[in-house]
Protein backbone atom coordinates (compact mmCIF):
# COMPACT_ATOMS: atom_id res chain seq x y z
CA UNK A 1 0.00 0.00 0.00
CA UNK A 2 0.92 3.69 -0.71
CA UNK A 3 1.49 5.91 2.62
CA UNK A 4 0.59 9.26 2.19
CA UNK A 5 3.79 10.51 1.44
CA UNK A 6 3.74 8.32 -1.63
CA UNK A 7 0.88 9.89 -2.56
CA UNK A 8 1.63 12.68 -2.10
CA UNK A 9 4.59 12.30 -4.73
CA UNK A 10 2.44 10.81 -7.00
CA UNK A 11 -0.06 14.05 -6.97
CA UNK A 12 2.77 16.01 -7.18
CA UNK A 13 4.00 14.28 -10.67
CA UNK A 14 0.15 14.70 -11.89
CA UNK A 15 0.40 18.35 -11.25
CA UNK A 16 3.86 18.69 -13.26
CA UNK A 17 2.53 16.80 -16.11
CA UNK A 18 -0.36 19.09 -15.99
CA UNK A 19 1.07 22.08 -16.21
CA UNK A 20 3.51 21.34 -18.45
CA UNK A 21 1.02 19.97 -20.84
CA UNK A 22 -0.33 23.56 -20.54
CA UNK A 23 2.71 25.34 -21.35
CA UNK A 24 2.75 26.48 -17.67
CA UNK A 25 5.76 25.98 -15.00
CA UNK A 26 5.00 23.13 -12.44
CA UNK A 27 5.81 25.95 -9.31
CA UNK A 28 2.75 27.78 -10.76
CA UNK A 29 0.71 25.91 -8.92
CA UNK A 30 0.74 25.43 -5.10
CA UNK A 31 -1.19 21.96 -3.57
CA UNK A 32 -2.89 22.63 -0.66
CA UNK A 33 -3.47 19.10 1.21
CA UNK A 34 -6.99 19.07 2.49
CA UNK A 35 -6.05 17.62 6.04
CA UNK A 36 -10.20 17.62 7.42
CA UNK A 37 -11.20 15.29 9.36
CA UNK A 38 -7.49 13.82 9.81
CA UNK A 39 -5.66 13.62 12.93
CA UNK A 40 -1.86 15.01 13.27
CA UNK A 41 -0.43 11.84 13.45
CA UNK A 42 -2.25 10.89 9.61
CA UNK A 43 -1.01 14.65 8.67
CA UNK A 44 2.68 14.01 10.05
CA UNK A 45 3.69 11.77 7.22
CA UNK A 46 2.87 14.46 4.80
CA UNK A 47 4.70 17.42 6.82
CA UNK A 48 7.87 15.23 6.99
CA UNK A 49 7.68 14.94 3.45
CA UNK A 50 8.73 18.79 3.33
CA UNK A 51 4.82 20.06 1.90
CA UNK A 52 3.94 23.04 3.26
CA UNK A 53 0.58 23.92 2.65
CA UNK A 54 -2.66 22.44 4.36
CA UNK A 55 -6.28 23.03 3.89
CA UNK A 56 -9.09 22.77 6.80
CA UNK A 57 -12.77 23.49 6.26
CA UNK A 58 -13.93 24.15 10.05
CA UNK A 59 -11.84 26.46 12.08
CA UNK A 60 -11.85 24.76 15.51
CA UNK A 61 -10.79 21.48 14.05
CA UNK A 62 -7.67 23.47 12.60
CA UNK A 63 -7.38 25.62 15.79
CA UNK A 64 -7.41 22.09 17.31
CA UNK A 65 -5.14 20.55 15.20
CA UNK A 66 -2.57 23.30 14.13
CA UNK A 67 -0.88 25.35 16.60
CA UNK A 68 0.98 21.89 17.64
CA UNK A 69 1.68 20.78 14.61
CA UNK A 70 3.25 24.54 13.38
CA UNK A 71 5.18 24.26 16.58
CA UNK A 72 7.02 21.07 15.12
CA UNK A 73 7.01 21.96 11.37
CA UNK A 74 8.32 26.02 10.98
CA UNK A 75 6.67 27.84 7.70
CA UNK A 76 3.09 25.95 7.29
CA UNK A 77 0.26 28.09 5.09
CA UNK A 78 -2.62 26.97 6.43
CA UNK A 79 -5.67 27.40 3.90
CA UNK A 80 -9.43 27.77 5.27
CA UNK A 81 -11.72 26.50 2.52
CA UNK A 82 -14.83 25.49 4.31
CA UNK A 83 -18.11 28.32 4.51
CA UNK A 84 -17.00 30.55 7.39
CA UNK A 85 -19.30 31.80 10.27
CA UNK A 86 -19.25 35.47 11.18
CA UNK A 87 -19.15 34.75 14.87
CA UNK A 88 -15.78 32.01 14.21
CA UNK A 89 -13.99 35.32 11.83
CA UNK A 90 -11.44 36.15 14.82
CA UNK A 91 -10.76 32.58 15.06
CA UNK A 92 -10.14 32.15 11.46
CA UNK A 93 -7.52 35.27 11.35
CA UNK A 94 -6.09 34.01 14.17
CA UNK A 95 -5.49 30.25 12.77
CA UNK A 96 -5.44 30.95 8.64
CA UNK A 97 -2.81 32.56 6.32
CA UNK A 98 -5.41 32.31 3.57
CA UNK A 99 -9.40 31.91 3.11
CA UNK A 100 -10.67 31.23 0.52
CA UNK A 101 -14.14 31.15 0.91
CA UNK A 102 -15.24 35.49 1.44
CA UNK A 103 -18.73 35.59 -0.34
CA UNK A 104 -21.05 38.06 1.94
CA UNK A 105 -20.78 41.46 3.23
CA UNK A 106 -21.21 40.59 6.92
CA UNK A 107 -18.31 38.52 6.75
CA UNK A 108 -16.22 40.66 4.80
CA UNK A 109 -16.54 43.89 7.32
CA UNK A 110 -15.70 41.19 10.36
CA UNK A 111 -12.55 39.82 8.42
CA UNK A 112 -11.59 43.58 8.06
CA UNK A 113 -12.58 44.80 11.68
CA UNK A 114 -10.08 41.28 12.77
CA UNK A 115 -7.17 42.09 10.35
CA UNK A 116 -7.19 45.63 12.05
CA UNK A 117 -7.48 44.22 15.47
CA UNK A 118 -5.32 41.46 15.36
CA UNK A 119 -2.56 43.05 12.94
CA UNK A 120 -2.38 40.03 10.93
CA UNK A 121 -3.87 39.59 7.03
CA UNK A 122 -4.87 36.56 5.53
CA UNK A 123 -4.71 36.08 1.78
CA UNK A 124 -8.29 36.33 0.97
CA UNK A 125 -9.95 35.01 -1.81
CA UNK A 126 -13.90 35.57 -2.75
CA UNK A 127 -15.99 32.23 -2.93
CA UNK A 128 -17.80 32.00 -6.49
CA UNK A 129 -21.02 29.91 -6.96
CA UNK A 130 -20.21 29.17 -10.54
CA UNK A 131 -23.35 26.12 -10.48
CA UNK A 132 -25.95 28.43 -9.02
CA UNK A 133 -26.09 25.86 -6.57
CA UNK A 134 -28.80 26.93 -3.80
CA UNK A 135 -27.70 24.85 -0.89
CA UNK A 136 -23.68 26.08 -2.29
CA UNK A 137 -22.10 29.08 -0.78
CA UNK A 138 -20.40 31.51 -2.63
CA UNK A 139 -21.22 34.66 -3.98
CA UNK A 140 -23.47 34.77 -7.77
CA UNK A 141 -20.84 34.82 -10.60
CA UNK A 142 -22.85 37.73 -11.56
CA UNK A 143 -22.99 39.76 -8.23
CA UNK A 144 -19.20 38.70 -7.93
CA UNK A 145 -17.72 42.26 -9.70
CA UNK A 146 -19.79 43.64 -7.71
CA UNK A 147 -18.64 41.93 -4.54
CA UNK A 148 -15.22 42.35 -4.97
CA UNK A 149 -15.75 46.18 -5.81
CA UNK A 150 -17.31 46.36 -2.05
CA UNK A 151 -15.05 44.57 -0.10
CA UNK A 152 -12.19 46.64 -1.91
CA UNK A 153 -14.01 50.26 -1.57
CA UNK A 154 -16.24 49.84 1.38
CA UNK A 155 -14.64 46.76 4.31
CA UNK A 156 -10.95 48.20 3.03
CA UNK A 157 -9.62 44.25 1.84
CA UNK A 158 -6.93 43.41 -0.24
CA UNK A 159 -8.37 40.98 -2.54
CA UNK A 160 -6.37 37.94 -3.91
CA UNK A 161 -8.30 35.81 -5.84
CA UNK A 162 -11.62 33.74 -6.17
CA UNK A 163 -12.50 30.21 -5.52
CA UNK A 164 -14.73 27.94 -7.18
CA UNK A 165 -16.36 24.39 -6.29
CA UNK A 166 -17.97 23.07 -9.41
CA UNK A 167 -21.17 21.19 -8.96
CA UNK A 168 -20.36 17.37 -8.63
CA UNK A 169 -21.60 14.93 -11.33
CA UNK A 170 -21.11 18.03 -14.61
CA UNK A 171 -18.15 18.77 -16.04
CA UNK A 172 -16.09 21.22 -13.99
CA UNK A 173 -13.87 22.94 -17.51
CA UNK A 174 -16.62 25.60 -17.98
CA UNK A 175 -16.75 26.42 -14.53
CA UNK A 176 -13.42 27.10 -13.73
CA UNK A 177 -12.86 28.74 -17.38
CA UNK A 178 -15.47 31.17 -15.76
CA UNK A 179 -13.61 31.64 -12.89
CA UNK A 180 -10.46 32.08 -14.80
CA UNK A 181 -12.45 34.71 -17.05
CA UNK A 182 -13.57 36.51 -13.94
CA UNK A 183 -10.29 36.65 -12.46
CA UNK A 184 -9.06 38.01 -15.21
CA UNK A 185 -11.60 41.01 -15.34
CA UNK A 186 -11.14 41.57 -11.79
CA UNK A 187 -7.21 41.79 -12.11
CA UNK A 188 -7.14 39.17 -9.54
CA UNK A 189 -4.16 36.88 -9.31
CA UNK A 190 -5.18 33.87 -7.25
CA UNK A 191 -7.12 31.07 -8.78
CA UNK A 192 -8.55 28.17 -6.38
CA UNK A 193 -10.02 25.19 -7.68
CA UNK A 194 -9.38 21.64 -8.06
CA UNK A 195 -9.92 18.34 -6.12
CA UNK A 196 -8.60 15.34 -6.48
CA UNK A 197 -11.18 14.21 -8.79
CA UNK A 198 -10.18 17.25 -11.45
CA UNK A 199 -7.33 19.07 -10.44
CA UNK A 200 -5.96 18.46 -13.74
CA UNK A 201 -8.35 19.63 -15.63
CA UNK A 202 -8.26 22.58 -13.62
CA UNK A 203 -4.32 23.57 -14.20
CA UNK A 204 -5.75 23.31 -17.94
CA UNK A 205 -7.69 26.33 -16.98
CA UNK A 206 -5.53 28.68 -14.92
CA UNK A 207 -5.63 27.39 -11.31
CA UNK A 208 -3.25 28.91 -9.06
CA UNK A 209 -4.07 26.53 -5.84
CA UNK A 210 -5.53 22.97 -6.11
CA UNK A 211 -7.54 21.53 -3.12
CA UNK A 212 -6.13 17.94 -3.34
CA UNK A 213 -7.86 15.75 0.08
CA UNK A 214 -8.59 12.26 -0.50
CA UNK A 215 -5.89 11.78 -3.41
CA UNK A 216 -3.21 12.02 -0.72
CA UNK A 217 -5.07 11.13 2.50
CA UNK A 218 -7.26 8.36 1.55
CA UNK A 219 -11.12 8.46 1.83
CA UNK A 220 -12.21 9.98 4.80
CA UNK A 221 -14.13 8.57 7.49
CA UNK A 222 -17.46 10.38 6.82
CA UNK A 223 -18.32 13.00 4.12
CA UNK A 224 -17.33 16.59 5.32
CA UNK A 225 -18.59 19.72 3.19
C1 LIG B 1 -12.83 18.52 1.14
C2 LIG B 1 -12.55 19.62 0.21
C3 LIG B 1 -11.59 19.49 -0.81
C4 LIG B 1 -10.81 18.22 -1.06
O1 LIG B 1 -11.65 17.26 -1.60
P1 LIG B 1 -11.06 15.88 -2.19
O2 LIG B 1 -12.11 15.43 -3.14
O3 LIG B 1 -10.90 14.97 -1.03
O4 LIG B 1 -9.79 16.19 -2.86
C5 LIG B 1 -11.35 20.59 -1.62
N1 LIG B 1 -12.02 21.74 -1.46
C6 LIG B 1 -12.95 21.92 -0.50
C7 LIG B 1 -13.64 23.21 -0.39
C8 LIG B 1 -13.25 20.86 0.37
O5 LIG B 1 -14.18 21.05 1.32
Amino acid sequence: MVGSEGKLAEVKARISAAAEQSGREPSAIRLIAVSKTFEPNEIEPVLRAGHGDFGENRVQEARRKWPGLRASYPGIQLHLIGRLQTNKVRDAVAVADAIHTLDNDKLGAEIAKEIARQGRRPTLLVQVNTGREAQKAGIASDQAAAFVKRCRETHGLTIDGLMCIPPADTDPAPHFSMLSHLAGELDLVLLSMGMSDDFETAIRCGATHVRVGSAIFGQRASPVG
